[in-house]
């Protein structure tokens, strides 16, 4: 899962990125309104998370500017305690959830695990393909009961196709979603990741669509 911090408050950006980045997403960081503008347009992201009061565009324009453009990823706002009002422009605007300031960080970690899995039609925090249980609360993985020692970039390729389970990803849509934008991409090693990811999990959830991509599905019982 790929994530936007759009925050020009850089102490707190970079608290909310580490936090992020610990709990195994690949984030990109923002810090005024046209660049968060930019990126939220340009690539990819499976959530935002949008401060209202940026610098060079306000957040409630910025937000404005993705929906137009047919950007449809959650995003949640950050807003001042009393400042109700923004609350309102802000989902008026397309947001769809919010944290006022100052907020723990297990709060918004939280926020922003229940609008991932909500995008991707889960109701709860623990997805399951056959005998694989993953814990987005606590980054783990679990087969047979067994728990699983994943690397984060194993984690996260594995996290992405089981939230998407039942659905082709390709190649490109994985990298895109894996790495933030600073990270050196080489779609070659996806396959790596496949490969070492279907040795430790010891079961055949994740499938290869030739020509397509890979698709993560319970194998079927015999
Ligand atoms: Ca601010």
């Amino acid at each position: 899962m790929r994530l936007l911090v759009v925050e020009d408050d850089k102490d707190l950006n970079r608290q909310i990125v580490t936090a992020l980045e610990n709990a195994g997403y690949a984030v990109d960081k923002a810090f005024d309104g046209e660049e968060g503008l930019y990126l939220g347009e340009t690539e990819p992201y499976d959530a935002v998370i949008l401060d209202l009061g940026l610098p060079k565009v306000d957040g409630v324009s910025v937000l404005q500017g993705w929906r137009r453009a047919g950007k449809i990823m959650p995003v949640l706002i950050l807003t001042a305690r009393d400042r109700w009002s923004d609350k309102v422009a802000g989902f008026d605007a397309g947001a769809d959830d919010y944290v006022t300031k100052p907020f723990h960080v297990e709060e918004l970690l939280a926020r922003v695990r229940a609008l991932l899995r909500r995008a991707a039609g889960h109701a709860t925090s623990e997805l399951v393909c056959g005998p694989v249980r993953l814990d987005t609360r606590a980054s783990r993985v679990v087969v047979d009961g067994n728990p699983i020692k994943l690397t984060s970039h194993e984690y996260r390729l594995l996290a992405y196709l089981m939230h998407h389970q039942g659905r082709v990803v390709s190649r490109t849509e994985l990298v895109e979603h894996l790495y933030d934008q600073d990270f050196d991409r080489d779609s070659n090693t996806i396959e790596v990741f496949v490969g070492r990811l279907r040795k430790k999990l010891g079961v055949e959830v994740i499938e290869t669509v030739r020509g397509l991509g890979y698709i993560a599905a319970a194998p079927e019982k015999v």
